[in-house]
């Protein structure tokens, strides 16, 4: 048996046991973490997660099925930074284990079939270069033609530069197939978490039927600070945050993640052509059996009315008679099947 080194300074490793907050500063147990959907137990801050962990905690478990995954990126430009476009390309890939930026496929949630994408900021910041652009496109002709709604989780920092015209042609690409997508009827939920900016926010991100939003996530078009510079003016606090775009009716929700999962749920039930059916059906029959309090609030207007009409027609009755105006088929017709 190996003898202990004394005297050697005690080391234990907390690095990969502990995570400080990055809004109030916290040290969180990462299995405690984990256990809480990466939300801080303390402040409610909601720490950025990878793509296969959003489809872990929105769809049902081993409901995800990956659709698209073969695409990888061309380097058409040969765009050439400090590194090759591929070089980046590679690393992030060997970083995340996925081959993009968005991560597709079809699942069900509480058992309704969906199709998702979900974009995954690890990855070269979440841009949207032409694989990303055409995968969401994919998914969203792939739900048109399946008839299911389409959830689109954003997580970017808007379009892909290293491939220039390129990726934001994608931003065209992808609205025109949500287009088609609302032309058909069907259903689009955007999930906007931190950050959404630039490209994607100004395409499909802002394209959903329902939009959604997490707390305190980062959502806009270009930075604060470059907005204050280019309008010289002081922007009022949180702006750009979920719940500033609430207040100014931007977005339809901030939903905490752990309640994500059912709101969704819910959103998709509630739009579903059956349901829509259904409760139009119930309103029909509730109409039948209950007799509506409107009726008993009409009755004196409708009694003076009456009373107004049949004077009227005396009127005419007597009009008629005088100038011998033969009644008309129909009014015979009338008075008869009233008898
Ligand atoms: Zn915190």
């Amino acid at each position: 048996m190996a003898e202990p080194i004394k005297n050697a300074p005690r080391r234990i490793q907390t690095e990969s046991q502990f995570r400080k907050c990055n809004a109030c500063g916290e040290t969180l147990f990462i299995r405690e973490l984990q256990k809480a959907l990466e939300v801080c137990k303390v402040c409610g801050y909601h720490f950025q997660i990878s793509a296969l962990k959003r489809i872990g905690t929105l769809l049902d478990p081993n409901s995800f099925t990956e659709l698209f995954d073969n695409l990888e990126a061309e380097d058409p430009l040969q765009f050439k930074g400090r590194r090759s476009y591929l070089e980046r390309i590679k690393e992030a890939q060997n970083k995340t284990g996925l081959k993009d930026a968005v991560v597709c496929g079809e699942g069900t949630i509480q058992g309704r079939g969906v199709v998702v994408a979900v974009m995954d900021f690890q990855f070269i910041g979440g841009s949207m270069g032409s694989v990303v652009g055409e995968k969401i496109t994919r998914a969203i002709e792939h739900a048109t033609a399946t008839k299911r709604p389409v959830i689109i989780v954003c997580c970017s920092g808007g379009a892909r530069m290293d491939e220039g015209a390129f990726s934001l042609m994608q931003m065209a690409k992808t609205s025109a197939a949500l287009f088609r997508h609302d032309q058909a009827g069907m259903l689009c939920v955007t999930l906007l978490t931190h950050p959404t900016l630039a490209g994607v926010s100004a395409s499909f991100a802002f394209l959903g039927d329902i939009i959604i939003a997490e707390p305190k996530a980062m959502i806009g078009f270009t930075g604060a600070r470059v907005i204050e510079q280019t309008i010289k003016k002081k922007l009022p606090e949180g702006f750009q945050e979920s719940e500033f775009l609430l207040e100014h009716g931007q977005i339809d929700m901030v939903v905490e993640r752990k309640n994500l999962r059912d709101v969704l749920a819910k959103v998709v039930l509630f739009t579903e052509p059956q349901t829509i059916a259904v409760e139009r059906e119930l309103a029909v029959e509730l109409a039948k059996t209950v007799s509506l309090p409107r009726k008993a609030a009409k009755k004196p207007a409708a009694t003076a009315r009456a009373k107004k009409t049949a004077a009227n027609a005396k009127k005419r009755a007597a009009v008629r008679s005088k100038a011998k105006v033969p009644v008309s088929k129909k009014t015979v017709a009338m008075k008869k099947a009233k008898k």
